[in-house]
């Protein structure tokens, strides 16, 4: 993939990807001597994902990527702070990525530790609150003046953490906000599904073509 795609072009390359890996018809690219020949000296990658640590969800294997195609950038939960907004700042200004894509999935424990602190009031030990703290503003508007769920649905709560995620990070970031005005780049949100292995598109900040969302 060559470096200084369109948001849109990146969006497409990964998206192939994505469905070779669900086909299990991968090219595992860029992996072989070659390519750690070519990108020693420097790095060129077309994208950045943001997404949770969890181990299901590496983001150049569901994606079929290689070495030097994809900056990431991983916390539990996707959670935001600033040494993550200053790395995918780094990504979209130094590195000149087209395109951020933050990655959601199903099944996360960092959003189940915080619908549990939620509604329990028990909290985590040790600095894993730090990660629940930052869950809980994504998703502390589904519940009602109860204190219950308005929804249970967990594909709701996901969903919502997502795209609460991708406007922090449009919102905090000068940086980013300009880059997505001048259609330098584009944020997507997207949820990766653990059976299926689909990152279905959710949503998007900024100009990515016409491309539908997947839900
Ligand atoms: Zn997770």
């Amino acid at each position: 993939m060559p470096h200084h795609v369109s948001p849109t072009a990146a969006w497409s390359e990964l998206r192939d990807g994505n469905n070779r890996f669900i086909a299990g018809e991968m090219l595992h690219p860029s992996q072989g001597f070659d390519r750690r020949e070519q990108i020693k000296v420097a790095q060129n990658p077309f994208a950045l994902v943001f997404g949770c640590s969890d181990s299901r969800v590496a983001a150049e294997i569901i994606f079929d990527q290689g070495l030097g195609d994809v900056f990431v950038v991983r916390t539990a939960g996707h959670v935001v702070d600033t040494t993550v907004v200053g790395s995918i700042e780094y990504g979209v200004d130094i590195l000149d990525t087209r395109l951020i894509v933050v990655l959601g999935h199903d099944n996360c424990g960092a959003i189940g530790a915080a619908v549990h602190a939620l509604t329990t009031g028990e909290q985590p030990n040790g600095f894993i609150r730090a990660v629940t703290d930052r869950v809980i503003p994504s998703i502390v508007s589904l519940t009602s003046a109860e204190g219950g769920f308005v929804s249970p649905n967990t594909d709701v709560l996901r969903r919502e953490h997502v795209r609460h995620t991708m406007s922090m990070l449009h919102s905090y970031s000068a940086a980013i906000a300009k880059a997505v005005t001048e259609g330098r780049c584009a944020i997507v949100g997207v949820e990766y599904d653990l059976e299926d292995g689909h990152a279905r598109l959710i949503d998007v900040i900024g100009d990515i073509g016409d491309v539908p969302f997947d839900v």
